[in-house]
């Protein structure tokens, strides 16, 4: 479960401070699909800076698993931030390698032996779908299988929780589907708890349970996707 209490992010600028993120509360449960949405500007990378622990806030709390990881840092801020995976907008991918490679590096750095990354890197491409491309390099790649790609290294080291970050706005709206779809049956499979930010109605409607809308670095509205985004 994530939660964040009484979050607010203030920024230090040169024209003054900057509130980027305003008395934010939210849980997040375990297993669920959480949207954040959210005009430019509105906070939401702030927000998925907090939730993996690149940002601290000025004030508040943000529980990941039990941990408030706004109140730590060094080798437990670490270990807590083993548990959290994420994927980009524009996929940050490792060029001069190949799929598996790209697979694998997390394992690596990890420090699996060779033989377990092997199968496990096997393990994922079956999971994403990119059999048969795994001495592809990214090059070579349509923009969804390189998204597949960082779908499969996110997941390498079992996290608990993936954030997307705006992780169909490259691609094109079938392809957006198809890692929607990807997503969806990961989160059954795996249980996983996953956090999306997004400027796309679409995508919280098409696979988030609940979704918190932001405006000027509030939260302006919580709750159930059918509730919130309800067709006329
Ligand atoms: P979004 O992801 O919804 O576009 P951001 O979280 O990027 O929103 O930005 C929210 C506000 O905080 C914006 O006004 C932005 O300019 C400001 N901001 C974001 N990051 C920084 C930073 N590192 N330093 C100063 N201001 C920032
Ligand atoms: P796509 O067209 O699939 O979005 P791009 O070529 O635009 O892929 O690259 C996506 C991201 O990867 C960009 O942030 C870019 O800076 C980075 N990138 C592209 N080529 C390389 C490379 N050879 N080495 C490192 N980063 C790269």
């Amino acid at each position: 479960m994530i939660q964040l209490s009484n979050i607010t992010k203030v920024y230090k600028t040169k024209n003054g401070d900057l509130t980027a993120v305003r008395d934010v509360n939210l849980t997040i449960n375990q297993g669920e699909i959480f949207g954040i949405i959210g005009y430019s500007g509105a906070g939401k990378s702030t927000m998925i800076r907090l939730l993996n622990g690149l940002e601290k806030p000025t004030t508040g709390e943000v529980i990941v698993n039990g941990e408030d990881i706004a109140h730590t840092s060094g080798a437990s801020l670490r270990q807590a931030r083993q548990k959290i995976s994420m994927i980009f907008q524009h996929f940050n991918l490792l060029w001069s390698r190949t799929v598996e490679e790209n697979i694998a590096f997390p394992l690596e750095i990890a420090g699996v032996s060779k033989s377990e990354r092997a199968s496990r890197v096997q393990e994922l491409v079956e999971l994403v779908g990119l059999n048969g491309r795994e001495k592809a390099y990214p090059s070579q790649l349509s923009g969804g299988q390189k998204q597949r790609v960082g779908i499969a290294r996110a997941l390498a080291n079992n996290p608990e929780v993936l954030l997307c970050d705006e992780a169909t706005s490259a691609l094109d709206p079938e392809t957006t589907d198809a890692i929607l779809e990807l997503l969806l049956n990961i989160n059954k499979k795996l249980g996983l708890t996953i956090v999306l930010i997004t400027h796309e109605m679409h995508v919280i409607r098409k696979i988030c349970h609940r979704v918190a809308v932001m405006e000027a670095g509030q939260v302006v509205e919580q709750g159930k996707v059918l509730d919130i985004f309800q067709n006329p």
